[in-house]
């Protein structure tokens, strides 16, 4: 071994909850594990999470009668069926213990206080008596898309609290922890992952790090969308990134873009939806609760899909705010009380107050929809085990595993971090224990080679040439203008050209800084090709779905059509290649027949093909596609019909 190849069972990349929870499971089992991350894990983005995250404990009385097929069943609507109904189950059921695990980390769950209590329902207040017995359980709030108060929260500061305290068993375990360090590529010998050629992003140096099992943990793509994302900047999608250049792992439904409905104008930070679920409303230019109307059941509470759709077509219509940056609308939360927003929605409190100047109790929240949450990434089976690659795994918002389908709802994504964390933390510790690193070390050498020059080249070029963050610029510019909440086959056509145009100006892009070492420059021109790639395919994956589907809405084809489009995306595109390759593969075992979500639009084309005969096949095409085989049957942990008790 020299300096240059380090050993490790398990190598997780990424420091966020879901690699964390992850890393926590695998040294558990005993193994040897190392997570890199490029910042401190405490600054990874799940720390800027708010609101809450679902599960279904059933503790307050707006919770009465909650369980995790109610929970499976919100989420499979909430994913417009897009979603695997299997892995809806599984992380329904296994939330419930991953919650609860979180309290004894150290998380300060916010509790049912017994008694009396005054809450905002509608835009009413009404007072309702918590069971005495229930005093002290972890509280719920409401959330959009769900029939329960199911929203376990920490006042709004509830990804801080669980990144914290997971961060904190991951000290005490004694998890090796490689910080402002990057994987830029995967090591593969075309069948099996190895590791990864990683950059120290102090001293610019390269080293392979060689693993049994590899986890890809890296978060979401917001920032293809430029500034238009309440993402935090380091959520430029490396990780989707380097699986993608493999040309063997698949990314999956990578069209499958969330919108939120309520980030600051204009600065994009995110205001919770917790401040509608609990209570809060939104407003037009004229002060009309224009929700009422347009979605009289769910109002503000509709999944995010809907409410970005309504509320971007208000401003369509002329019924924004104007403001020097665009149009607004407002979100009114001052009836809630400066006690309530002092308490359980601080962080909101703190956010007006330090980037908008204002006092949330006395006066309106400027806000309009903004890129928010990639459903797509690193498609997977049920294990976590990424179609193709054998000993590659992804978790979080990296992976498509794929509960969220077109739309994910709120509260969801933090719990699935902790889920997958547990249960892909334990495939991959079991995938380790049963392997050996033995391998040519000659792969890893090249892709070392290959990586150190890359870097050499980018800082070898002089002249004069486009700057790199012009390029990401225009990117986003594009992705939010024509890649948006509302698409349509010209726009998503002109927006590939586009995006074509930027990946040729990335070839002559230069460098106003040549350090090799401290570079941020350089750091983010070694990303931005991929970000470029990974804006492709969304752009391409959405001119290519022509249907409507969650957050997936093109105007020219605005039904959802469930006769053609029951499928999930799947595209590759190995680095050498021009261009990426789609393929589409079924969405997987379908137990909830597609219907209608509940909110929005009660239309669309239905399957011709009955239930028995979609399934039939879905296990083979899948497998077609890349699914490796997983530790249980494919289909053990649908729980068939379950969900009649609720529907009737
Ligand atoms: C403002 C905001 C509020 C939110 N609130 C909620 C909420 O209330 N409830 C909810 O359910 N969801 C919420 N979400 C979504 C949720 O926070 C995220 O989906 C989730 O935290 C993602 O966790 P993760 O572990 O997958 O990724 P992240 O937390 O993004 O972590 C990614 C990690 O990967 C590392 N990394 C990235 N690339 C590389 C690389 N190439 N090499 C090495 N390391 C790398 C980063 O340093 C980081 O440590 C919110 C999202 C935002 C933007």
């Amino acid at each position: 071994m020299t300096e240059k190849l380090l050993t490790t069972d398990v190598l997780v990349i990424g420091g966020g909850l879901a690699g964390e929870r992850c890393a926590i499971e695998a040294a558990a089992a005993g193994h040897d594990v190392v997570i890199l991350s490029l910042v401190p894990p405490r600054r990874s983005h799940s720390c800027a999470a708010q609101g809450g995250m679902q599960a279904a404990l059933a503790n307050c009385v707006k919770a009465d009668g909650d369980n995790s097929t109610v929970h499976f069943l919100d989420t499979v609507r909430g994913s417009d069926w897009g979603a695997d109904q299997e892995v809806a189950n599984i992380f329904a059921e296994e939330a419930i213990v991953a919650v609860r695990e979180m309290a004894h980390f150290g998380v300060p769950w916010s509790r049912v206080k017994g008694g009396k209590n005054k809450y905002f329902i509608k835009g009413d207040e009404v007072e309702i008596e918590e069971a005495l017995e229930n005093d002290g359980l972890i509280m719920h709030r409401d959330f959009g898309g769900t029939a329960k108060w199911r929203a376990c929260y920490a006042a709004a500061g509830t990804g801080h609290a669980a990144l914290y305290a997971v961060d904190s068993e991951v000290v005490r375990l004694g998890i090796t922890v490689r910080d402002r360090t990057e994987a830029v590529a995967l090591i593969h010998d075309g069948s099996r992952c190895l590791g990864a050629v990683v950059r120290c992003l102090r001293t610019g140096e390269h080293f392979a790090m060689m693993a049994k099992a590899t986890v890809i943990a890296t978060g979401g793509y917001g920032r293809i969308y430029g500034q238009y994302t309440s993402n935090a900047t380091i959520n430029e999608g490396t990780g989707a990134s380097i699986a993608l250049d493999t040309g063997i792992v698949p990314l999956g439904n990578m069209e499958a873009v969330q919108f939120h409905p309520t980030t600051l104008s204009p600065s994009g930070i995110l205001v919770t939806e917790g401040c509608r679920g609990d209570g809060g409303y939104l407003l037009d230019k004229n002060l009309d609760r224009f929700m009422v109307e347009l979605e009289p059941k769910k109002q503000e509470l509709a999944s995010r899909d809907v409410v970005s759709r309504h509320m971007a077509q208000v401003m369509r219509d002329g019924n924004g705010v104007d403001s020097p940056y665009g149009p607004h609308l407002w979100l009114d939360i001052r009836h809630l009380g400066e006690e309530h927003l002092r308490t359980k929605l601080l962080e909101v409190w703190d956010i007006c107050r330090d980037f908008v100047g204002i006092n949330p109790a006395e006066k309106l929240i400027p806000v309009r929809p903004t890129q928010h949450y990639s459903m797509g990434g690193i498609r997977v089976n049920k294990d976590g085990q990424a179609y193709g690659l054998a000993g590659l795994f992804a978790v979080g918002e990296a992976a498509c595993w794929d509960m969220h389908g077109f739309n994910r709802l709120g509260g969801n994504s933090l719990s699935e971090t902790i889920v997958t964390g547990r249960v892909v933390g334990r495939r991959a510790a079991e995938y380790a224990s049963g392997t050996e690193l033995r391998s040519n070390t000659g792969f890893a050498f090249d892709m070392l080679a290959a990586a150190e020059e890359k870097a050499a080249n980018w800082l070898a070029r002089s002249g004069s040439g486009p700057n790199v963050y012009e390029i990401r610029d225009r990117m986003g510019e594009t992705m939010m203008h024509k890649v948006g909440i509302f698409r349509t086959g010209d726009e998503l056509a002109e927006a590939v050209a586009e995006l074509a145009q930027m990946l040729d100006d990335c070839d002559d892009a230069v460098l106003r800084c040549t350090d090799p070492g401290l570079n941020p420059e350089l750091a983010f021109a070694l990303r931005l090709k991929g970000m470029l790639r990974l804006a492709m395919t969304v752009a391409k994956g959405a001119q290519a779905r022509t249907e409507s589907r969650g957050a997936h809405f093109r105007t020219d084809f605005p039904l959802r059509n469930d006769r053609d489009w029951l499928s999930r995306t799947l595209v590759r595109w190995a680095e050498k290649d021009s261009a990426p390759t789609f393929d589409y593969e079924p969405t997987g075992l379908i137990d909830l027949p597609p219907g209608y979500r509940g909110y929005g639009a009660d239309e669309r084309i239905e399957m011709t093909d009955s239930l028995e005969q979609y399934n039939a096949s879905v296990l083979e095409d899948q497998a077609r596609h890349g699914r490796l085989p997983t530790a249980e049957d494919m289909g053990s942990r649908l729980r068939r019909g379950a969900w009649q008790d609720i529907v009737g």
